[in-house]
C-alpha cells in the first residue's frame, strides 16, 4: 500500500512552482491536498468581501487541479491546529507538507499543528516558497542582521541567485473510497460560498480567480506595461502595473515564475530605458519581501508604531472625520476619488493608497491603525505584512529613516492626475468641473454645494503645521 501525504494549503492555491507541494511529491503520488478554513481568521472584523470571494474562487480552481491530476483538495472548517492532526492521524499518513509564513499567527498556529502531528508520531516538512529569499537569507554583512532599510536591502536581494521555477506534478493518486468516507466523518465540507460564510460581493474581481488567470495576467503584463512601468506607475488613470498583488497574496502564482518573466522581459529588450522601468518593477517585488523579512524579524510591527516617539503620539481620532475619509466625502478630491476606487472595486492605485494615508495621519491626524484596519476591511489583496509597512512608511512611524512625509494632495494630483481623469472617475458628481477645480481641489462653496459635492472637511496648511508641532513635541 503506497503511503498517505497531505499537503496543507494556505497562501499558495496552485499547484505549479510550488516548493512544498512538489518536495511532497516527490516522497509520493498518492498526496492529498487540504485546506481548512481557519475559524480564528474568518471570525477576525478586518476581513474583507472582495478577498473572500477572490480566495475561494482561487480555492474553486484548485480543486479542479487536483481532480485533473487525479486527486482530491479536502475541504474544512474550524481550527487547523485540531483539524490537521486529527485528519492526518485518520488517514494514517506518513507526513503532513506545507509552506511557510511570516505573520505572527502563522507561525504560531504552525508550532502548534507540528507539535500535535509530533504526539501523534507524525512528521512535518516545511518550506520555504513564497519569497525568492526567506527570511535570514538577506543580512547586513556587517553584523549578520535584518535590514531595517529598504534600499541596502535591495541593493543585497538583487545581487543573489534567484532559484528556478520548481517542477510540475503530472499524475496523483486518489484516496480511496473508504479513506474519502474516513474524512467525511471528519467534518469534511464541500466548498462554501461568500455568502454562506456571511460575505457579500457582487463586483467584478480586479483579477479573475485561479493560476490560469493568474499567469495570463503576467504574461500580459510582461509583455506589455512592464517595459513602461517607471514612467507609467505613478498615474491612477492609467492601467500601467501589474495588478496581481490578490494573486500574490493567496499565492495563485509562484515567485519564481513571476521572477523568471522579468528576466526574460530584460532578454527581450536591448533598450537600456526598457530595461530600467524592468527594474523598477523588480524592486516592488523586493518591497513585498522587505516587509515580509521585517514583519518575520519585527512582529511587534503587528501590533502598533515600530519608532517609540509615536507610541504616545495625541492623534485627534475624530470619529465624523474618518467617517468621511472612509466614505470619500472628505472636500479633497483626489483623496475621495481613491477611497471611493477602495469601496467599490476592493482595490485602489498604490500612489493612491500613500496619498490618502499621508491625509489621515498628517492632515486628519487620526491614528494610522484606524487606517490600517479599514484598508484590511476592503482590499481584495489584503495582507499583514505590506499593508503594515505601507502604513508605517505614510505615517513615518515605521523603520523608515525619513522622519517626516507630509503630501500634499492638491500637488499630488496636479502631478499624477493632470487631467482629472481618475478624479471625474470616481467622483463623477464633480465631473463637470475645470480641471483646475478638481486637481487644486479649490472648488468654488456654490459650484460644491450645487454638485452636492461637501467643502473640505479641514484645511491642508493648517493641519500640516499642527501635525508637525504635535511632533516636535513628542520628539523633545
Ligand atoms: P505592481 O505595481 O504591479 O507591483 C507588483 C507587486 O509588487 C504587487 O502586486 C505587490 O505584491 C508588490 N508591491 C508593490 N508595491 C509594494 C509595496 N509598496 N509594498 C509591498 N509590496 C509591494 N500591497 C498589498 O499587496 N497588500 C496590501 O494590503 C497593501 N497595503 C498597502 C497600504 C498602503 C498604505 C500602501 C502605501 C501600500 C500598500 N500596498 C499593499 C502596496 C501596493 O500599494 C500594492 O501592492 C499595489 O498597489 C498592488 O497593485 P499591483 O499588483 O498592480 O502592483
Amino acid at each position: 500500500m503506497t503511503n498517505i501525504i497531505i499537503f496543507w494549503h494556505r497562501r499558495d492555491l496552485r499547484v505549479s512552482d510550488n516548493i512544498g507541494l512538489s518536495q511532497a511529491y516527490q516522497k509520493s503520488s498518492k498526496l492529498v491536498g487540504l485546506f481548512c478554513l481557519d475559524s480564528n481568521l474568518l471570525n477576525r472584523d478586518d476581513i474583507a468581501p472582495a478577498r473572500v470571494n477572490y480566495m475561494l474562487g482561487c480555492l474553486q480552481h484548485l480543486q479542479k487541479s487536483y481532480q485533473k491530476l487525479g486527486s482530491q483538495l479536502l475541504i474544512f472548517q474550524g481550527e487547523p491546529t485540531k483539524i490537521i492532526p486529527k485528519v492526518a492521524d485518520a488517514l494514517n499518513v506518513d507526513c503532513v507538507f506545507w509552506n511557510n509564513d511570516v505573520e505572527p499567527y502563522s507561525k504560531e498556529r504552525d508550532k502548534q499543528v507540528k507539535e500535535a502531528l509530533e504526539e501523534k508520531s507524525i512528521q512535518s516538512k516545511t518550506y520555504w516558497d513564497q519569497l525568492l529569499h526567506a527570511p535570514g537569507e538577506i543580512l547586513t554583512k556587517s553584523n549578520n542582521d535584518p535590514y531595517k532599510v529598504y534600499t541596502p536591502f535591495w541593493r543585497s536581494w538583487v545581487k543573489e541567485e534567484k532559484a528556478d521555477i520548481v517542477e510540475s506534478i503530472e499524475k496523483l493518486e486518489s484516496l480511496s473510497d473508504e479513506e474519502i468516507n474516513t474524512v467525511k466523518d471528519l467534518g469534511l465540507i464541500d466548498l462554501p460560498t461568500a455568502k454562506d460564510l456571511g460575505y457579500s460581493w457582487d463586483a467584478p474581481l480586479l483579477l479573475e480567480p485561479g493560476e490560469t488567470a493568474a499567469k495570463e495576467q503576467l504574461n500580459y503584463f510582461s509583455d506589455n506595461a512592464i517595459y513602461s512601468y517607471q514612467e507609467q506607475r505613478n498615474l491612477p488613470a492609467i492601467d500601467a502595473t501589474s495588478k496581481l498583488s490578490p494573486a500574490f497574496k493567496f499565492g495563485i502564482i509562484g515567485i519564481r515564475e513571476v521572477w523568471q518573466a522579468t528576466v526574460e522581459a530584460y532578454e527581450n529588450t536591448r533598450s537600456d530605458e526598457a530595461r530600467e522601468n524592468i527594474q523598477t518593477w523588480q524592486q516592488e517585488i523586493a518591497w513585498r519581501e522587505f516587509y515580509q523579512h521585517c514583519l518575520y524579524f519585527f512582529p511587534e510591527l503587528a501590533e502598533g508604531p515600530y519608532r517609540d516617539e509615536f507610541k504616545e503620539f495625541p492623534w485627534d481620532n475624530n470619529e465624523q472625520h474618518f467617517q468621511a475619509w472612509c466614505e470619500g466625502k472628505t472636500g479633497y478630491p483626489i483623496v475621495d476619488a481613491a477611497m471611493r476606487q477602495l469601496n467599490e472595486t476592493g482595490w485602489m492605485h498604490n500612489r493612491c493608497r500613500m496619498i490618502v494615508a499621508s491625509f489621515l495621519t498628517k492632515d486628519l491626524i487620526i491614528n494610522w491603525q484606524w487606517g490600517e484596519k479599514y484598508f484590511m476591511q476592503k482590499l481584495i489583496d489584503g495582507d499583514l505584512s505590506a499593508n503594515n509597512g505601507g502604513w508605517q512608511w505614510s505615517a513615518s512611524s515605521g523603520m523608515d529613516p525619513k522622519p517626516l512625509r507630509i503630501f500634499n494632495p492638491a500637488s499630488q494630483a496636479q502631478k499624477y492626475d493632470p487631467d482629472g481623469e481618475y478624479i471625474r472617475l470616481w467622483v463623477p458628481e464633480i465631473s463637470s468641473l475645470d480641471t483646475e477645480c478638481l486637481v487644486t481641489g479649490k472648488i468654488p462653496p456654490l459650484e460644491a454645494h450645487s454638485c452636492g459635492y461637501p467643502q473640505p472637511i479641514v484645511d491642508h496648511k493648517q493641519q500640516q503645521r499642527e501635525f508637525k508641532e504635535r511632533y516636535k513635541r513628542i520628539k523633545n
